[in-house]
């Protein structure tokens, strides 16, 4: 018999490497908010252009 079960990944923020509680499976947080989600993308931006 098969369930169908969702399993949450426990994420990390990708910017401070917290954990981070999902509520929400179909919307996973990155990021514990848009603070640190704006500096990852800059971060990324930034090794972009560096390389
Ligand atoms: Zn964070």
């Amino acid at each position: 018999m098969r369930s169908i079960q969702i399993e949450v990944d426990p994420l990390e923020c990708r910017f401070c490497r917290r954990p981070l509680e999902q509520r929400r499976w179909w919307a996973p947080k990155r990021f514990c908010n848009g603070w640190h989600r704006l500096k990852y993308r800059v971060c990324q931006v930034v090794a972009f252009v560096l390389d």
